[in-house]
């Protein structure tokens, strides 16, 4: 593995850097394999998922984060598929301190992901904040998008929105957010240890663009940060001009003020320039640095208006949703055919974002209505919202890694009609059974392709 000495040469001053060790930890081939549970549906003390065999080693920065002794093969855990844990890179969870330090939790708060897909930070900010509170998790790539998507819906909450915009776009609703989280594209030194490419693509020209890109994504959506509200920059680069001189940037040019986090020294993590850097030769993970502010100027608050009101099921339809969904605290909306389950509480502002926003995905979709009937959606399989009242089948491992490759499942004496699959206790998805055969509505873009 060879470093750009050009990258070397230009980290000699930067604060925690220690060349020979850094060098070493890149030649060791070691590699830092971390999950971090959705405590939606699993639990930190209970053996599932199984890959958490005792003894466990938290990430001590995070509340649901786990290192693994090795790496297993996700695909082949179904557990990965019902939405139990996130694979995340463990220094990345420290997203979390900045959250908890500065912020009152408990509180309903609105939230912007801005750089979200494919979907680590905001899977772990849906986590920590309350379930009154609003997450947008926007990604301006249209294809990463659809990642994000997935993995929203796989997450199985519903007080979130999945938008595809340009941060520039967001500078209309000015002082709606309490918090920005911004986890910017940049020149990815950090990620040197796991990705060869990155090295072969790293450049000194790369790091002035993205310091560039950087600087002009924080510039436009400024102004929809609430006064008081707060700022969390990150990036997984090394270069002082993607890190520190942003910083100075920001302080310079921006009414907002630094705010420090206490962190543990046993952790490894060094303080430097109003931000925090993660050095692999230092903490167990790979390069990050981030950095946290709180708004000081004044910011005009956004009046949420609503031009077109959404389609709201009508009772009739409501007797049919509610025998697959949990609907208390729920509002059901339609969108032609298909049937949307909003947060109660967060109605109003889905509605007003709907109005401003370019909305992939929100809240849970319950499914289609077609007549009478309620053809049920994967996102209500993967949700919190789904009944008890609907008949499950346990599948053993190798049948719940035939039915998540889409394969056909034999029928044996079974109630006909939808069913939930589920393994270990958690869903799968749906089966709707006939009587001569099961028919396999896992989605065909989230099948296995792989032959075990
Ligand atoms: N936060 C994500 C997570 O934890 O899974 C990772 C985000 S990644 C570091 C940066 C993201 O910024 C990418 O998804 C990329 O598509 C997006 N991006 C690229 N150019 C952008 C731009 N000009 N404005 C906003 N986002 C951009």
């Amino acid at each position: 593995m060879q470093l750009p000495v050009q990258l070397l040469t230009a980290l000699e001053t930067t604060k925690g850097f220690d060349r020979k060790s850094f060098e070493a930890v890149h030649a060791s081939n070691e590699q830092v394999t971390s999950i971090r549970i959705n405590p939606l549906k699993a639990s930190t003390t209970s053996p599932n998922p199984q890959i958490l065999k005792s003894p466990n080693h938290p990430v001590p920065w995070s509340q649901y984060g786990f290192y693994l002794e090795t790496r297993p093969s996700f695909t082949f855990d179904p557990l990965f598929h019902a939405g139990c844990y996130y694979v995340q890179e463990a220094s990345s969870m420290f997203l979390e301190q900045a959250l908890k330090q500065t912020l009152d939790l408990s509180q309903s708060l609105k939230v912007l992901d801005l750089c979200a897909a494919p979907g680590g930070k905001s899977t772990h900010i849906q986590s920590l904040i309350s379930k009154d509170s609003l997450l947008v998790s926007n990604e301006v790539i249209r294809s990463r998008t659809n990642i994000l998507k997935d993995n929203i819906i796989k997450w199985g909450c519903d007080n979130v929105m999945v938008t595809h915009n340009d941060p520039a776009d967001f500078a209309k609703m000015s002082g709606y957010f309490d918090v920005i989280v911004i986890d910017a594209p940049c020149s990815g030194s950090g990620l040197f240890r796991r990705d060869q490419a990155a090295i072969e693509e790293w450049s000194l020209a790369n790091v002035q663009l993205c310091s560039q890109r950087q600087q002009r994504i924080l510039a436009d959506v400024w102004p929809a940060l609430k006064e008081n509200g707060i700022l969390i920059y990150s990036t997984c680069s090394y270069s002082k001009e993607e890190d520190e001189e942003i910083v100075n940037w920001l302080l310079q040019d921006l009414s907002i003020v630094n705010c420090p986090l206490p962190i543990d020294a046993s952790w490894g993590i060094v303080e430097s320039g109003g931000g925090y850097r993660f050095w692999p030769d230092k903490v167990k993970g790979e390069g990050l640095f981030l950095a946290c502010f709180r708004k000081t100027g004044e910011e005009r608050t956004t009046a949420i208006k609503i031009k077109n009101k959404p389609e709201q099921a009508t009772q009739s339809e409501s007797v049919i949703i509610d025998k697959w969904v949990k609907s208390e605290g729920l509002r059901f909306i339609k969108h032609k055919q298909t049937v949307y389950g909003w947060p109660e509480k967060l109605a109003d502002d889905f509605s007003f974002l709907l109005n401003q926003l370019r909305v992939a995905y929100s809240g849970t979709i319950i499914g289609e209505l077609l007549r009478d009937k309620l053809v049920p959606d994967h996102s209500l399989a993967m949700s919190t919202k789904i009944t008890d009242n609907i008949q499950r089948i346990a599948l053993d491992y190798d049948r719940a890694i035939q039915y998540l490759q889409r394969k056909e499942l034999l029928p044996g004496n079974m109630t006909k009609g939808w069913q939930l699959v589920t393994y270990e206790g958690q869903i799968l998805g749906w089966v709707n059974v006939l009587s001569n055969r099961i028919n396999n509505y896992y989605p065909k873009e989230l099948r296995i392709l792989k032959d075990k």
